[in-house]
């Protein structure tokens, strides 16, 4: 039994998922698989597992798993169903986690789950999965829902019965419940009925073409609302000395330019009701006197101590301790203001948000699924996403939603997001599908099934690799069912992507291994140094800013090396950087001083624990540890490394464009790559934009204000195949 406290209690009682347990309890027993839908907050992801639990599901050998598709979540999550059940709950993240062989409820990222039923495909430790939010239909959610379509009915065959649940926050679960290749019985689907007060939709009559949201952008309208409302703290106070420093900054500077929305522009309509753009076009005649006054106002705008707010950013890149901030009320005196980006759309919920300000826009990454090039993008979101965000505003009183756009353009968003299986390369699943011995992946219960090309393009790359087996006929490859090869099973074992994988399983070669691991550890944790060319928002902060790109130009020119290993270019970078910072201890102030980013750094080095086991688990003979003092390599070393780097990115060869072949002038210091029509070029931050070498490979080409490429080292042109 539980030993909840009173007030844990009491808060669940208020829950609209509380209602429902004996429907969904019941729903449980008699089948093996149940959809339950919730609007967010409703209690799904807190209360399901505790109702599990209670009804002995954890009580045998089995114990309770629950995927979520954000780490931000499976970590918080779990913490805060430990503080309601005053029980020990635990997690597992890519690197880390704080499973024992007492867990009873584990929360666990989706990719996690994935890799534990490529080590025991009945999943024999549990007696039941809980999928979280799959209407995100993250790639490795569907991929779950897929495979535990069939790992279920063999658990009941083989007398192990085992229970999924897939619980979404929006009722659109027909690609689940309609598919006949994945269920063909359609499960129940219950319905949560949640109390949502009422909110009431604010639209633009005008919609501005600005753009939006990232980190950055989190950064500066934190920035500039802290400016315009500032508060005083009490002594009371007990925050760190960073967020204490911006409050008094933000006392010296009075003069802001926030712009400043006016709510009489703003109309309550429902979505049919009309063109607001058009009708604004009138109101604009009417008010202009008034609208140029308020664009004079603008730009020096007097900051308002008498409206203080606490603003606090949020977004999955900032570090743990900060995100948990937005939970803890507010100082005493100030209103909460939380500037996030979409991880505040259904995976967290805020308590007591009253207003919502919503952008409408969403910032997704896209590939070209024939050239593999990828950009960020902002574009606008989906109704069913307008729609989430607004809800956020009703959870404990009504509430009003702002939004920055009409609704005419409303009208014209796609009604529900698209499945992320179908925006990009997947190389990775056909790997870790065929390493599951499903051979035709074309046959895969997909919830929703990727498209052939990418399924073809995936396949071709996984042969070049050498991890699955070269096609006999040209007729097999159409079927796209070429069987893994022995090194693709090794390669299936490492969790990073195929590319490189492919580089660890030839890392055995002259010791290079400590090598390879560290670089392939850099290579697959985003953004490792700062992001120094975000805007500043005082000359202050200007002039601190352009200190610090100094520094870290000049300590990437230190990492690079000298003389044989500036060749291995941008990754040589990454592995100075790692060497370095390990040297160092890893601490915060080596990162903050160096222009790394120290929740980057924190994750290369537990990757590298992580990939370090993995290796030695493959070929326990190589005996590979990590050393905190590594020696940088020898020169043998570094041919060896960019013989190593060709391999796994052999696909992605670029080569320069001599001089007479000039036809036009963009395609000046510019490379062909076999798949673009356009020029690639090196960025000026590269390790390589002075030395342009004949041939290079890249990780990858990232649309900006050019195409980039980025990780690019330099390959001899005898290497080139
Ligand atoms: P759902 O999964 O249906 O979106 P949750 O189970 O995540 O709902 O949340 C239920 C309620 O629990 C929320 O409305 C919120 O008030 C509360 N809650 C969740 N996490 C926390 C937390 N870390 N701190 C305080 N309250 C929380
Ligand atoms: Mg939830």
């Amino acid at each position: 039994s539980v030993d909840r406290l009173p007030e844990m209690q009491e808060a669940r009682l208020r829950l609209p998922v509380l209602a429902e347990e004996q429907v969904i309890m019941e729903a449980v027993r008699e089948n093996s698989f149940v959809v339950l839908c919730g609007e967010t907050g409703s209690g799904k992801t807190t209360q399901v597992p505790q109702f599990l639990y209670e009804a002995g599901y954890a009580s045998g050998t089995g114990i309770i798993g629950v995927t979520e598709p954000r780490r931000v979540a499976a970590v918080s999550m779990s913490h805060r169903v430990a503080k309601e059940m005053n029980l020990v709950v635990s997690y597992q993240i890519r690197y880390e986690g704080n499973v024992t062989c007492d867990t009873k409820i584990k929360f666990m990222t989706d990719g996690v789950l994935l890799k534990e039923i490529q080590k025991d495909f009945l999943l024999q430790r549990y007696s039941v999965i809980i999928i979280d939010e799959a209407h995100e239909r993250s790639v490795y959610t569907d991929i779950l829902i897929g495979l535990l379509s069939r790992i279920v009915p063999l658990r009941n065959k083989k007398g192990l019965p085992m229970k999924l649940i897939v619980m979404s926050a929006t009722l659109r679960v027909e690609d689940f419940t309609e598919n006949r290749k994945l269920f063909p019985t359609p499960p129940p689907v219950i319905k949560v009925e949640a109390r949502q007060f009422p909110v009431s939709v604010h639209f633009n009559k005008r919609t501005p073409l600005e753009d939006y949201t990232g980190e950055a952008e989190v950064h500066s309208v934190c920035r500039r609302l802290r400016r315009a409302f500032p508060f005083k703290r009490g002594n009371t106070a007990s925050d760190s000395s960073d967020e204490m420093k911006k409050f008094k900054k933000a006392k010296h500077k009075r003069t802001v330019s926030l712009p400043r929305i006016d709510l009489d522009n703003y109309s309550a309509l429902p979505v049919d009701e009309g063109d607001e753009d058009r009708l604004a076009g009138i109101d604009d005649e009417e008010g202009s006197d008034l609208e140029l006054g308020d664009d004079a106002a603008d730009t020096e705008e007097k900051a308002d101590p008498s409206l203080p707010l606490y603003v606090l950013p949020l977004y999955s890149l900032l570090a743990p301790e900060q995100q948990a901030k937005v939970f803890r009320p507010p100082p005493h005196g100030a209103r909460l203001c939380v500037v996030a980006t979409n991880v505040a759309e259904t995976s967290l919920t805020i308590p007591g948000i009253k207003y919502v300000v919503d952008c409408g826009r969403v910032k997704k990454r896209f590939y070209d699924r024939v050239t593999g090039v990828s950009s960020f993008k902002v574009s606008w979101t989906s109704q069913a996403s307008a729609n989430q965000r607004a809800g956020r505003a009703g959870r404990t009183e009504p509430g009003h939603c702002y939004r920055l756009y009409s609704s005419a353009v409303f009208g014209d968003f796609s009604l529900f997001s698209e499945a992320e299986i179908t925006r990009r390369p997947v190389e990775d699943l056909v790997l870790q599908m065929k390493d599951l011995n499903i051979d035709k992946v074309v046959n895969f219960p997909f919830p929703t099934t990727p498209s052939a090309e990418a399924l073809v393009a995936a396949e071709q790359l996984l042969v070049s690799l050498g991890a699955l087996e070269e096609p006999v006929k040209e007729m097999e490859r159409a079927r796209l069912s070429c069987p893994i090869s022995p090194l693709g099973r090794a390669m299936a074992s490492f969790p990073v992507s195929p590319r490189y994988a492919k580089m660890l399983a030839l890392g055995k070669q002259q010791d290079c291994l400590p090598y390879v691991i560290a670089v392939v550890a850099a290579m697959t944790v985003r953004e490792i140094f700062e992001d120094l060319d975000r805007p500043a928002g005082s000359e202050d902060e200007s002039s601190k800013l352009a200190q610090r790109r100094a520094r870290l130009a000049q300590m990437r020119r230190l990492w690079a090396g000298q003389g044989a290993s500036l060749l291995l270019g941008d990754l040589m970078v990454l592995l100075g950087a790692v060497g370095a910072c390990e040297f160092a201890g890893c601490t915060l102030k080596f990162c903050e001083e160096n222009g790394l980013r120290y929740k980057a750094m924190l994750e290369i080095r537990r990757l590298r624990g992580q990939l370090t086991n993995a290796v030695n688990s493959v070929c326990p003979e190589v005996g590979v540890f990590v050393d905190c003092k590594m020696a940088p390599p020898t020169e043998s070393q570094v041919v060896c490394l960019r013989q190593i780097v060709l391999a796994g990115l052999g696909d992605h060869l670029a080569r320069r464009v001599q001089q007479e072949e000039l036809l036009d002038s963009k395609w000046r210091n510019g490379y062909k790559t076999p798949l673009l029509d356009e020029p690639v070029y090196i960025h000026p931050s590269s390790a390589l934009f002075k030395t342009l070498p004949q041939f290079v490979v890249y990780q990858e080409v990232l649309e900006t204000t050019k195409m980039y490429m980025r990780g690019v080292s330099a390959v001899e042109p005898e290497w080139v195949p």
